[in-house]
């Protein structure tokens, strides 16, 4: 899975739970996780592949993202990263929206986004690594043909979180924290049957699956063409959210909620 020998940035999705992914980034001998719900899966691989873990990345504060860090914190010392308005486990730097992070033996410079919806301190991190390509680690927000539940703010603020990850660069690697991809699809499909990129989307992903290889991380520009949340604008996508919702909807957030409220019960 790690080659140790890479001289460019390796982005790993290491399994978690039942479907969840901490991010490792690592690159000669040196590791930054974002996310870690659990230390286990981490600490073996620190183990097995002789990795100094330099830092912790936490998008925001549920379990599922934050409950192997003070394991890991006490076990490395490594310096951890979280929201500055969100109550977290540990945290030695809390980054709000256009604070930078650099992760010096990855040669990666990370700009803060404030993306709440999820949770009401919800950030992303975004940056160029090594290899050129753009990565955005954007925790339970934006994930491959879905978004988060909004279990802490509006339909409003996920529409502006979101925006602020549209804007990113096509080819930008959207590292999500969870393995929601068939499900996801399944639903996307039914808002917009029509949509082509969606259909081969759906195939992908399938194959992708059952060979046990994850779906993730997806781009920027494959979720402004199959993500409904991303495409609240679309005709179809707007007509498909009024005719669930039983009336007319004339804006962006209106069509949103009613995606959200479909999703939710799908
Ligand atoms: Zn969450
Ligand atoms: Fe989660």
């Amino acid at each position: 899975m790690i080659n140790p020998d890479s001289s460019r940035t390796q982005l790993i999705p290491v399994p978690a739970f039942s479907d969840n992914y901490i991010w490792l980034l690592c690159k000669g001998g040196h590791a930054v996780v974002v996310d870690p719900g659990a230390s286990e899966p981490i600490e073996k691989l620190l183990g097995q592949y002789h990795l100094t873990l330099d830092a912790i990345l936490l998008t925001h504060h549920h379990p599922d993202h934050v409950g192997g860090v003070k394991a890991l914190k006490a076990l490395t010392n490594a310096k951890v990263y979280g929201p500055l308005g969100e109550t977290l486990p540990v945290c030695d730097e809390g980054l709000k929206e256009d604070d930078n992070i650099t992760l010096e033996n990855l040669g990666l410079t990370l700009s803060i986004l404030d993306i709440p919806g999820h949770t009401a301190g919800h950030i992303a991190y975004f940056g160029y690594l090594d290899t050129g390509k753009p990565v955005v680690f954007c925790g339970d927000t934006l994930f491959a043909a879905g978004c988060g539940r909004l279990f802490e703010g509006t339909p409003a603020q996920m529409v502006n979180s979101l925006a602020k990850l549209k804007v990113l660069p096509l080819e930008t690697l959207v590292c999500c924290a969870h393995e929601y991809t068939l499900a996801n699809l399944r639903w996307a499909l039914q808002v917009e049957p029509g949509n082509t990129a969606l259909q081969q989307r759906w195939q992908t992903a399938q194959r992708q699956r059952s060979e046990g290889l994850p779906t993730l991380p997806s781009t920027i520009g494959l979720e402004l063409e199959t993500n409904p949340f991303c495409r609240p604008l679309q005709q179809s996508v707007s007509d498909a959210a009024a005719a669930y919702a039983g009336e007319p909807l004339t804006s962006a957030v209106a069509v949103f909620a009613s995606l959200r409220e479909w999703k939710n019960n799908f």
